[in-house]
């Protein structure tokens, strides 16, 4: 339930205020408590820039990670494929709207992450919550780390699953909660990149664990593909679990919204579990394809990540750069935290929410767009400046951004 109950109303069926005229008062509530969300208006400008609401600014922003969102090439092909294949899908994949470059892009996927076969979603969010209910029902078992993304959560509550919650990368508490499972159909679910911390979790260990109690193991890996791994193949790649015998176990899911530059999403493993899935994930079955200029764009990209070298070391050099930057930054007279994490996703923890929105306020007032993550996406006291580095972002860049924060953390964090 998302709207709060009212005790007033409780006891009363005779108070004729309907629930609805409640719900400006739940506005206010989050209003005084900061956490109303905006909305801004953007568009890109040169290399890291972004326009917010017709302001230039610098933006730290984007799942942009190798800045491949605004490549010409990707425009091209997406501009080519609306000539050949029009705009819309026009129907669900089952019907009319599995096109030719749909299924290109399934079999490059596939072949990139070197796993079997491959299915694409219009979005990340719609996979999760399609392939779990597909995966496991009431009378079996989920395993969910504690920081998983909201659309892994939704996922397993919509299965009707028993969910076990194990704390955040508490891998000894996972195997408690395996061990003592007395259902047959067991599910892991873990972000591979976890969204809000940039951590990675411990892939052949969750594999191990999954093997020794017969479990699968789901893991969505939005934030690592094209980024980690040879050539940008993900973390499974990355932590050498890839060919027949790791799709066993592991349904790998990433996004193609995030490094890939474009949207969508795709699940990788084992060709029969890909067929069930195929046929039983409702988000799949009874949404509209994904458009084939989406997906032709896609294609361009997935060869543009294999190529990206390049831009995976930049990359990494401006998260050396902006570690070193902010790491003398806290201490206890600023009480920040810079979190563990090697990946683009870097969050600078500055507990209070207030606080967090009032070192934003200051990032944008000198030009620089920072976000303030705040409960519920993060856990309550660990509101934070959630800083997403880009290959497209430059040394200066980076300085200017560590520059602005040594200033706030001299006037008091
Ligand atoms: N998984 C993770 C870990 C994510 O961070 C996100 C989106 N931020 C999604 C899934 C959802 O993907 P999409 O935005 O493509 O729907």
């Amino acid at each position: 339930m998302l709207l709060p109950q009212n005790p007033l109303a409780a006891g009363e069926p005779s108070n004729p205020t309907s629930w609805l005229d409640e719900i400006p008062a739940h506005l206010a509530e989050i209003e005084r408590a900061q956490l109303r969300r905006q909305r801004r208006v953007t568009q890109p400008g040169q290399g890291a820039q972004l326009w917010v609401d017709g302001t230039l600014m610098l933006a730290f922003c984007s799942n942009d990670y190798l800045g491949l969102a605004t490549h010409p090439a990707l425009a091209q092909a997406a501009r080519d494929a609306s000539w050949t294949y029009g705009v819309g899908a026009g129907g669900s994949p089952m019907v009319s709207g599995h096109s030719v470059a749909n299924a290109a892009l399934e079999q490059e996927l596939a072949a990139f992450v070197q796993l079997p076969r491959a299915l694409y979603f219009y979005a990340g969010y719609a996979t999760n919550t399609g392939i779990i209910p597909a995966l496991v029902g009431p009378g079996d078992a989920l395993f969910s780390d504690a920081l998983n993304h909201a659309c892994l959560i939704d996922g397993a509550r919509l299965s009707g699953a028993q969910i076990h919650r194990y704390a955040h990368a508490d891998l000894a508490a996972l195997e408690q909660a395996l061990a003592q499972s007395t259902q047959r159909r067991k599910l892991v679910i873990s972000d591979a990149v976890f969204s809000m911390d940039g951590d990675v979790a411990d892939i052949r260990a969750l594999l191990a664990l999954c093997e020794r109690y017969d479990a699968l193991l789901l893991l969505d890996d939005a934030h690592g593909f094209g980024v980690l791994g040879p050539q940008g193949r993900g973390s499974l790649a990355e932590a050498g679990l890839t060919g027949a015998q790791a799709a066993r176990r592991v349904l790998y899911m990433a996004t193609l919204s995030k490094a890939a530059g474009v949207a969508g999403a795709f699940v990788a493993g084992d060709a029969t579990l890909i067929e069930w899935l195929l046929q039983k994930a409702r988000t799949y079955t009874f949404a509209t394809a994904a458009p084939a200029l989406l997906a032709n764009a896609l294609r361009t990209s997935v060869r543009l990540i294999e190529q990206g070298d390049a831009l995976r070391v930049q990359l990494q050099a401006r998260v050396a750069q902006l570690r070193a930057g902010l790491l003398p930054l806290c201490n206890a007279a600023t009480g920040w935290r810079l979190l563990d994490a090697r990946t683009p996703v870097q969050a600078l923890v500055i507990g209070d929410n207030a606080r967090a929105l009032a070192a934003m306020e200051r990032l944008r007032q000198q030009g620089l767009w920072v976000p303030a993550i705040r409960p519920p996406t993060v856990p309550a006291g660990t509101a934070r400046l959630r800083i997403a580095l880009s290959a497209a972002h430059t040394a200066q860049d980076v300085q200017r951004l560590v520059d602005a924060l040594a200033g706030i953390a001299r006037a008091g964090g």
